[in-house]
């Protein structure tokens, strides 16, 4: 059964929005075209220190695979777009690109490699703000409210800090 899937894709490294068209044309070369793209937002670092600002941007396609299948998928595109290191306990670095899964259709997924929806996204101002510019109505499986909300509600929660 198709479902839709959403993908939060970031870059802090090199030409950035040569970076994010590339992965978005090689996403599309194995998933079908793109049915939904929001704009390249600038961001800051999250998480980490750099000198390196993100672009970032957030994507849809509708698709019927394994939810590993699709992260074989995104990661070797991650590896053909240059980047050689991963994230390892909360440690984040600068790179070339990143490709996060957020969600696929309602599906709920806890596996040693894959979480769905992705467990950090309703904290993440730089994945709810694009995210909502292309699926701003849609309700997130596990917390039950909509992109929209979860937004304003990390605004907030960022403001009070
Ligand atoms: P980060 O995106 O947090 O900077 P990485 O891209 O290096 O870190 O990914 C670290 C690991 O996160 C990957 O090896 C992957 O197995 C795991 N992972 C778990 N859930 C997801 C998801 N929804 N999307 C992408 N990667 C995920
Ligand atoms: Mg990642």
């Amino acid at each position: 059964m198709t479902k839709r899937l959403y993908l939060s894709l970031g870059t802090n490294l090199g030409n950035k929005r040569e970076n994010l068209t590339r992965a978005i044309e090689f996403l599309s070369l194995a998933f079908g075209k793109c049915v939904a793209a929001s704009r390249f937002i600038g961001t800051a670092p999250w998480g980490f220190e750099s000198d390196n600002s993100f672009l970032n941007c957030a994507v849809a396609f509708d698709i019927d695979l394994a939810p590993l299948e699709l992260l074989d998928i995104t990661e070797s595109i991650e590896r053909k777009l240059g980047r050689t290191q991963k994230s390892h306990g909360g440690h984040y670095s600068d790179r070339i690109i990143d490709i996060d899964i957020l969600l696929y259709g309602g599906s709920i997924i806890e596996s040693e490699r894959l979480t769905i929806p992705h467990p950090l996204m309703h904290k993440r101002d730089f994945v709810l703000e694009p995210l909502a510019e292309i699926a701003p109505d849609i309700e997130h499986p596990v917390l039950h409210k909509s992109i929209k909300q979860l937004m304003e509600e990390n605004k907030e929660q960022t403001l009070s800090k």
